[in-house]
């Protein structure tokens, strides 16, 4: 009979949380996450939809309870509201997110509501079509902001955007999209800039959350932690004192967040990762394809996540940089 505890690590970490990487194809080239010419997976490689479902009813018996579509970017994936209302109808899944570039929101947000989809967080690092350009190598802020006002009126509430915060590019984008989130009623989520794009990582990029805040402070309105900050979560949840409204700052450089980590990651083409940054992958399409092997998905999620490291070590000389980068991992 299948063990059904939770899916633990040597450290004690018990994982809820899958991120599920549907594509590694995207439709923008930013600079921080993929390189411009790249050779995308052949299509033959992806999970199927009913494969990746098979999965998650395997992984939501041992704990699973969250499940994040990412990719590349995942609204390239055809017909995904079909796979949000696939795993929609897995009892005990509670939790149904998407991280998209927004890109293509406008055209599926009604379609991702109706199927099922509870959250949406939508990556957007500047409001200037020039900087957009720089950053994403494409042009397309128009279509973005378009997706996320779309994303509202679809009725999706706590509508977060994730902007990367890079030196040379925050400093004169934050209090544009600060005043933008806080009109819109959308959760500005601060991301320290990490190493696991094509380019060349400098420390000296990264914009510290202290830095960010005394940015915000300065330039938006004083903000103060939030009344349910919880020191242990990814996110350093803030509210603004004048509006009460909240922002988050992902300090994984500045403040990492390992020893509390609770993610365990799928890529498009079946790869287990228990780390953003692991160097090994456990391949399980063997186990979903021809026919799904629950028993030994189920072993095999519970030998990945008993394998997970301590943490990433890229504040140490020991720091080695996956060989794929973020675009064919799943943010
Ligand atoms: N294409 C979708 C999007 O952009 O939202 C989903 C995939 S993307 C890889 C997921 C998230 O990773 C995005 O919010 C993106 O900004 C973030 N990201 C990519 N490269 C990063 C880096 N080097 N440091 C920090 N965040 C990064
Ligand atoms: Fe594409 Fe998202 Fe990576 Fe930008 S961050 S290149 S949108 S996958």
């Amino acid at each position: 009979m299948t063990n059904l505890l939770p899916l633990t690590d040597t450290f004690g970490r018990v994982h809820n949380n899958l991120r599920i990487s549907v594509t590694d194809r995207c439709n923008l080239r930013c600079t921080y996450c993929m390189p411009e010419d790249v050779t995308f997976l052949p299509k033959d490689d992806l999970l199927t939809f009913e494969e990746i479902a098979a999965l998650v009813r395997v992984a939501v018996p041992l704990g699973v309870d969250k499940v994040r579509l990412t990719g590349g970017e995942p609204l390239l994936r055809r017909g995904l509201p079909a796979l949000v209302a696939m795993l929609r109808d897995i009892p005990g899944l509670l939790d149904i997110g998407l991280t998209t570039n927004g890109i293509l929101l406008a055209q599926q947000a009604d379609a991702l509501a109706s199927a099922g989809l509870t959250r949406v967080n939508v990556s957007l690092d500047t409001l200037d079509p020039g900087r957009f350009r720089e950053l994403t190598r494409r042009d397309g802020v128009e279509q973005v902001v378009a997706g996320l006002l779309a994303a509202k009126r679809a009725g999706f509430d706590r509508i977060k955007v994730n902007a990367v915060a890079m030196r040379g590019f925050i400093e004169h984008d934050l209090a544009p999209l600060a005043h933008f989130c806080r009109a819109h009623g959308f959760e500005l989520r601060l991301i320290e800039y990490m190493p696991i794009g094509a380019e060349a990582w400098e420390r000296g990029k990264v914009v510290p959350a202290h830095e960010l805040l005394e940015l915000l402070d300065a330039q938006v309105a004083p903000l103060s932690p939030a009344a349910d900050y919880d020191p242990a979560a990814p996110a350093m949840d803030f509210v603004y004192a004048d509006t009460g409204a909240k922002l988050g700052i992902i300090a994984s450089v500045s403040r990492p967040f390992c020893d509390r980590c609770n993610r365990l990651r799928v890529t498009a083409d079946g790869k287990l990762r228990n780390c953003l940054f692991a160097l090994d992958e456990l391949d399980v399409k063997p186990l979903l394809r021809p026919t799904v092997r629950a028993d030994e998905l189920a072993a095999a999620l519970r030998s990945n996540v008993r394998a997970k490291w301590a943490g990433h070590q890229f504040n140490t000389a020991d720091f080695v940089k996956p060989a794929r980068t973020m675009h064919s991992i799943g943010g």
